[in-house]
């Protein structure tokens, strides 16, 4: 019988083929039962700034799945790629991982991403979403054990939400992104980008909605995973299409 992961980092260890290592200690990162195989002083810098983010700061540990979560020169499986991709950093890329296989996914992907966090895998899995590529994405995720609602994290910001009310705000970001482009809705709402959903909607509706909806994480994460704009043009046709 397999051991049951108990962290995002514990199942993203077993996807990857990695033993856990498990023993008396907690990990400095996720909490998990740890042994003493990867001493945290080799996985911790210390000018670490995420201190209080970490489960165990105390802890002179890291488990099996986040030791590995910070590898440098690995072989990565990237979505829709035939070969894997060599030598790689697994922190420069989000994560879809599941008990048998940790897919690798770029911001090109943000249509099979959005498919994944609408639709997601059978349980356990864990999805972990980097935008930047410069933090370490995997040992903040959590395991989820249903469908319809889901916990994720995008960067350090753990959001969890209905796949319906998900499905529901990536319309809406991306019927505003076909008018603006997804830049200008990372910036507050503006005069700016009224005018542009106006010359595209022909009206402002959409305005107002996404007023309401600006600075919750998971508008965030709608923006996140909408497509880019010229999909999101073919998709979603203003007036200005049919002028
Ligand atoms: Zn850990």
């Amino acid at each position: 019988m397999p051991m049951k992961p108990k962290t995002g980092s514990e199942l993203f260890a077993i996807a990857r083929g990695v033993e856990l290592c498990r023993g008396q200690n907690i990990c400095f990162y996720c909490g998990a039962e740890c042994g003493q195989t990867f001493p945290a002083a080799d996985y911790v810098k210390k000018t670490c700034t995420i201190r209080q983010y970490v489960v165990a700061p105390g802890s002179d540990y890291v488990c099996a799945g986040c030791a590995e979560s910070k590898q440098e020169k690995t072989t990565i499986p990237v979505y829709d790629e035939v070969n894997p991709r060599e030598k790689t950093k697994i922190r420069l890329f989000s994560w879809v991982i599941t008990e048998d296989k940790a897919i690798a996914a770029t911001k090109a992907h943000a249509a099979w991403l959005q498919s994944v966090c609408i639709d997601p895998p059978e349980p356990p899995y864990a999805i972990a979403l980097s935008e930047s590529g410069q933090r370490h994405v995997v040992y903040w995720t959590s395991i989820n054990r249903r469908r319809d609602v889901v916990t994720l994290n995008l960067e350090l910001d753990k959001i969890t939400y209905k796949v319906d009310e998900l499905r529901k705000a990536v319309q809406i970001t991306e019927m505003l992104i076909a008018a603006s482009g997804k830049t200008r809705l990372q910036d507050a709402p503006s005069t700016a980008l009224a005018m542009q959903i106006y010359n595209y909607w022909g009206e402002l509706s959409l305005h107002e909605q996404w007023m309401q909806m600006f600075g919750k994480p998971l508008s965030r994460l709608a923006v996140f995973l909408s497509r880019k704009k010229e999909v999101c043009k073919n998709e979603y046709k203003g007036v200005e299409a049919s002028k």
